[in-house]
């Protein structure tokens, strides 16, 4: 696979933007180059366009080397630069797995690429004779989640090594829920699938939704291609100051996912126990997929009452599925309560 080849050509040619930053890096007395203010330290200063420190401790924390390392607004600002570097408007497409998360669909159709699904199996498997199936020419491409979202499952690692030997296009993984799970993240393959990209997050299993932090890892080939064309400051002094703090942190964020580990197990149990509960599915992260006889009834009970879940019965295979985070013990019980109200 020729990797400049399956660039859009426009991004091919790019000339990035050069920032002050990029020009002269390094300590100096007095900085004059980039029209900052110099009263209000240390947010005057524009922050590294690369965050080289953070990305020190990530690479130490994942056992990985920076430059097969890309912070993005989110895993939502990775998301949509893989289509913008790789798929021309109106012309290329993609291949996903369906269902799975939302925002590959949405910024397919923000950048005029076509969304081609295949639908999983009734247990939420793929298999990569599928996948391999749908592409063509123009498939840059392929959208793998694991543990998938909706679904909560782990997908099958030997399908997914089979799709990455033989798929001619880039693999992404999206592990959001990877911390979750008790199947491995795909981190260590990196060196052996130069098409493979895998997203993390500090959304989920490290409590950090609101700060947008997400990761992406791959070849350094591909990380340099997203450092040069996203947004020049794209992490924030403040984001990259509270992930470096959460990060060190490792011990707490183990602690507070085996409670909800525990909590999973509780409710999935407590959850089944309902004779209006037909299916409880397997999860491998921080929610359930819960299959009940009447879901809209359900989450509009539930809502009456102060609970939002979420609604997945417009989903394909999700027919009269709710989506249930985990809370905490507490929130878990207000649920199983009200349930009881509603199912008595
Ligand atoms: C929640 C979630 C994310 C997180 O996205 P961020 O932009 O990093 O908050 C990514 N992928 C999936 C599948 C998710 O469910």
């Amino acid at each position: 696979m020729d990797l400049q080849e399956l660039l859009r050509p426009n991004i091919r040619e790019l000339q990035p933007y050069s920032c002050a930053r990029d020009e002269f890096k390094g300590e100096a007395k007095v900085f004059l180059d980039a029209n900052e203010n110099p009263y209000n330290a240390p947010y005057n200063r524009y922050p590294d366009p690369l965050q080289t420190q953070l990305k020190a401790s990530i690479a130490r924390l994942k056992d990985i080397v920076p430059e097969r390392i890309f912070f993005g607004n989110g895993s939502d600002e990775a998301i949509d630069l893989l289509y913008r570097a790789f798929c021309e408007p109106g012309k290329d497409n993609v291949v996903a797995i369906e269902p799975s998360y939302g925002m590959y669909k949405v910024c397919a159709d923000i950048n005029g690429v076509s969304y081609r699904r295949v639908l999983l199996s009734e247990d939420f498997q793929f298999s990569a004779e599928d996948m391999l199936r749908s592409p063509d020419e123009q498939t840059k491409l392929f959208w793998l989640c694991s543990p998938n979202n909706p679904s909560g499952n782990s997908l099958c690692p030997t399908e997914i090594e089979k799709l990455l030997e033989h798929a001619r296009g880039i693999v992404v993984i999206d592990e959001a829920y990877i911390d979750f799970s008790a199947g491995r993240s795909f981190l260590s393959k990196l060196k052996h699938y130069p098409n493979l990209v895998i997203l993390q997050t500090l959304s989920k299993a490290w409590g950090q939704a609101a700060i947008r932090f997400g990761m992406a890892f791959a070849s350094e080939e591909i990380i340099a291609v997203l450092n040069k064309i996203k947004y020049p400051y794209n992490i924030n002094l403040l984001t990259a100051q509270h992930a470096a703090q959460s990060i060190s942190e490792l011990s707490t964020m183990q602690e507070r996912v085996q409670i909800l580990l525990a909590e999973r197990a509780k409710l999935s149990e407590s959850l089944q126990a309902f004779p209006q509960v037909e299916r409880v599915y397997p999860s491998d992260a921080n929610f359930l997929l819960v299959k009940v006889n009447d879901a809209a009834h359900c989450y509009n009970e539930l809502l009456q009452r102060g609970i939002v879940v979420r609604n997945r019965n417009s989903v394909p295979l999700c027919t009269n599925c709710l989506r249930i985070s985990v809370g905490t013990p507490q929130e878990n019980n207000l649920l199983l309560r009200a349930l009881k109200e509603i199912w008595k």
